[in-house]
């Protein structure tokens, strides 16, 4: 059997594009200027680049399921222009009260559930005890550990606002920060 992928999850709001509460207008989507040279490191490792995201905007009806792709083939475009690429995204419709429809659930996908997390490991072939979870929440550190995986939270975001320092295995100021470190946490193994 191939040997498993290690893989770099990543928040999307907040983490590689500003967060602004809900994006429902392609307009408002920007990526940081780290990004680019983030995620081509990921690349350039060998390693998997995937998006974790909630998009609970689904659920309460501010926008749709196809609009959120749009927004993820805009990310693609923008990071080719880079030289970088996400290779999987993952996204959680739901929400658990505020849902309406089919998208009020308690799902197994909304992060800090690993559900996001388990289902690229299987589709994606990747070994999460060698992956890393990277967000601005602290909700993110905890769906990487979750999911057997280390949590790296950046400090972009919500992240600007986090004091707590116990819990994630690195706080770096940004995604590229964050990618640095993990890519000197890799050699140690
Ligand atoms: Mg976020
Ligand atoms: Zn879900």
């Amino acid at each position: 059997m191939a040997e498993k992928y290690s893989a770099v999850f990543m928040d999307r709001d907040g983490t590689i594009n500003e967060e602004v509460s809900f994006l429902s207008r392609m307009e408002q989507l920007k990526l940081y200027p780290q990004s680019g040279e983030a995620i081509r490191l990921i690349n350039a490792a060998g390693m998997k680049a995937v998006v974790v995201t909630n998009q609970s905007g689904i659920a309460r009806g501010y926008f749709t399921e196809d609009f959120v792709r749009g927004v993820h083939d805009r990310i693609n475009e923008l990071l080719g222009a880079e030289g970088a690429r996400i290779d999987g995204f993952y996204v959680c419709p739901h929400h658990p009260i505020h849902g309406q429809g089919i998208y009020k659930q308690d799902c197994e996908c909304r992060k800090p559930k690993p559900g996001m997390l388990l289902q690229a490991a299987r589709e994606m072939n990747i070994d999460l005890a060698r992956s890393y979870m990277v967000g601005d929440m602290l909700r993110d550190v905890q769906t990487g550990k979750n999911a057997g995986a280390k949590g790296i939270l950046v400090k972009t975001g919500y992240g600007m606002n986090i004091v707590r320092t116990d819990m994630p295995s690195c706080i770096a100021g940004d995604i590229l920060e964050a990618v640095q470190w993990i890519l000197k946490d890799r050699k140690k193994e």
